[in-house]
Order: structure tokens, then C-alpha cells, then sequence
């Protein structure tokens, strides 16, 4: 799930893999990595763009679309957190 490095002269871009984002990482941005096992965890970590990021890892460019990423990992089903976060917007 990684189209990360577009490799345009010595220029990586990191690009969040929320589908609906699609964030250019920045060098200030605060960005997660999550890996999903074999045997079903999903591991939240800080992303360091000196990582590797392998095929069962994605990138995501802040907490919203890596809990977005998490929900949606969770057994395959789609949580409905963006209609709920609507709900306390008054
Ligand atoms: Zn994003």
C-alpha cells in the first residue's frame, strides 16, 4: 500500500496513505507509521522517514488519518469515525 518515494532527482516524498489526504510529508509534520501483523496487531509508531516502509506498513500524516487507518484495519470494517466526529461540531 506504499507509493511513497517518487524519487525526482535526490527529492524523496513521503505521501500519506490515507486515500482521501494524500499529504506530502513535510520535514516539520508529525507522521506515523503503522504495521499490521500476521497475527493481528496493528503497531502504532512515530514514522522516521529514514525507515524502510514495507508492504504490510502504511504512512499516515498526523493522529486523524492514522486512527482513520486503525479503525479501518480493525477487522476490515469501516467505522464511522468521520460521522461521528461531525456530531460534536455545535
Ligand atoms: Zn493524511
Amino acid at each position: 500500500m506504499q507509493e511513497r518515494v517518487k524519487a525526482m532527482g535526490l527529492i524523496l516524498q513521503f505521501v500519506c496513505d490515507n486515500p482521501k489526504c494524500r499529504e506530502v510529508k513535510k520535514t516539520e509534520n508529525h507522521w506515523w507509521k503503522l504495521r499490521r501483523s500476521q497475527d493481528g496487531f496493528i503497531i502504532v509508531m512515530p514514522f522516521n522517514p529514514e525507515d524502510q516502509v514495507k508492504d504490510d506498513e502504511g504512512i499516515f500524516c498526523g493522529e486523524p488519518c492514522t486512527i482513520k487507518a486503525v479503525s479501518e484495519w480493525m477487522g476490515g470494517r469501516h467505522l464511522t469515525l468521520t460521522s461521528s466526529q461531525h456530531g460534536g461540531e455545535k
